[in-house]
């Protein structure tokens, strides 16, 4: 079967065509400037390395869906005869509260359900629904399916994922501890137990996602237990842009200096993490050469970064009793060697050691040293495979 999965932003849509026989990528692309002048469709034809860029007028989402299924079946540069070829589609969607615990084949109570997440993601979800929306326009007929980026960490128990507010702010309002970048963590941590030959529920595994935006992961038994980001995606580990975990008390602090709440949105979301320390990039690679020549400050963001994520690691083997494996991915966690290198240097005692010639090797690698106790993987992800593999899942039950 071959699985379209969406990721559907206010104004952009990406997607991939993967053929679920070999697992294999068969097209993909973005769309840009939905609903603005100058959108256009970026494509990819995987098995002729063909690149095309369309520009058309895209008033909407809807028209973005039927410029890619174009796309999809053009002569030249497409991948499918036609659009009955695709068995499902696949949607990213970045909240699912406590509604959902699972990928679900979505039906008009689901859609009811995802209306009542938005408050809690009203920048994402709303992009996320519109894209549904539009699929089920120009594809009736073929089945939908929501992976969300929660789901994973709906396992956590209520000690983990409560704050320490008046209990009411639970229930009337959902405040609560929700993680995100579930659909990574779950496929890094299957993929991590695949490679060392053990069924995910003998393993206790932090996983380490971090990219721009940045989280940690305990995953028992094959189940998220704790997770570092938060009721929003700006909670845990100091990020690109993102200040991670601070005492609440800097927020209210900083209204009482003048601020309004937009302003600390911003700061904290955006001008903020390794990038509001060192005043240089939120790029990992800009931070190492600035440090390797000399500045002081992007020196201090990566020993920040390198640092909060060693004490998730500590704190995550504690709260599991053991860990059996570390598992890097994401952007910084699978290409910056001197990161991951800097992140476990010390927890030898905890039988973590990792092989330095091993570390500079590239894709799915185990890193760690031969005596080590507990194993160190770097493992590429790849949300969309599990995407796909979800929605697969859903449409043959
Ligand atoms: P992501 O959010 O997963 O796409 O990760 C993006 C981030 O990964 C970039 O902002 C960089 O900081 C980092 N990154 C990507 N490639 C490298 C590399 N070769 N070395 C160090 N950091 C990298």
């Amino acid at each position: 079967m071959k699985i379209l999965v969406i990721n559907a932003g206010s104004s952009s849509l990406k997607y991939q065509l993967i053929d679920m026989e070999d697992k294999s990528v068969l097209a993909k692309g973005l769309c840009e400037r939905i609903g603005i002048d100058g959108s256009n469709l970026q494509h990819t034809n995987i098995g002729l390395d063909k690149k095309v860029r369309i520009e058309s007028a895209m008033k909407n989402h809807a028209d973005a869906i039927k410029l890619v299924i174009d796309a999809l079946v053009n002569p030249d540069y497409g991948v499918i005869k036609n659009m009955s070829e695709i068995g499902a589609v696949g949607h990213r969607v970045v909240h699912g509260a406590e509604y959902f615990a699972d990928s679900c084949i979505i039906d008009g109570k689901v859609k009811e359900a995802l209306e009542m997440c938005t408050p809690l993601a009203p920048l994402h979800n709303p992009p996320n629904i519109i894209g549904i929306e539009a699929c089920e326009k120009i594809m009736p007929g073929i089945k939908q399916v929501a992976v969300f980026d929660t789901a994973f960490h709906q396992t956590m128990p209520a000690k983990a994922f409560m704050y320490g507010l008046p209990y009411k702010f639970y229930e009337e309002q959902k405040v609560r501890k929700y993680g995100f970048h579930g659909t990574s963590h779950k496929f890094v941590s299957r993929e991590a137990a695949k490679l060392l030959g053990k069924a995910p529920e003998e393993l206790k595994i932090i996983t380490c996602h971090l990219g721009n935006g940045s989280s940690v992961t305990a995953v028992d038994c094959g189940k998220s237990v704790d997770t570092s980001m938060g009721f929003t995606p700006l909670d845990g580990t100091v990020m690109g842009t993102r200040t991670g975990s601070m005492d609440p008390a800097v927020v209210t602090y900083l209204f009482d200096q003048g601020l309004d709440s937009k302003q600390v949105n911003t700061l904290m979301n955006k001008e903020s993490g390794v990038y509001g320390i060192s005043g240089v990039s939120s790029d990992f690679r800009d931070l190492s050469e600035a440090s390797k020549n000399g500045n002081k400050r992007a020196q201090l963001a990566l020993d920040m970064f390198t640092y909060g994520v060693k004490k998730y690691i500590g704190a995550y083997a504690a709260a599991m009793g053991g860990v059996d494996a570390i598992v890097f991915t994401a952007g910084v966690g699978e290409n910056d060697n001197e990161t991951r290198a800097a992140i476990v240097d010390g927890l030898e005692f905890m039988g973590i050691k990792i092989d330095s010639e091993k570390n500079n090797k590239r894709g799915t690698v185990d890193i760690s040293a031969d005596d080590a106790t507990v194993k160190t993987l770097v493992i590429p992800t790849n949300e969309e495979l599990m995407i796909a593999i979800d929605t697969l899942n859903l449409v043959e039950e």
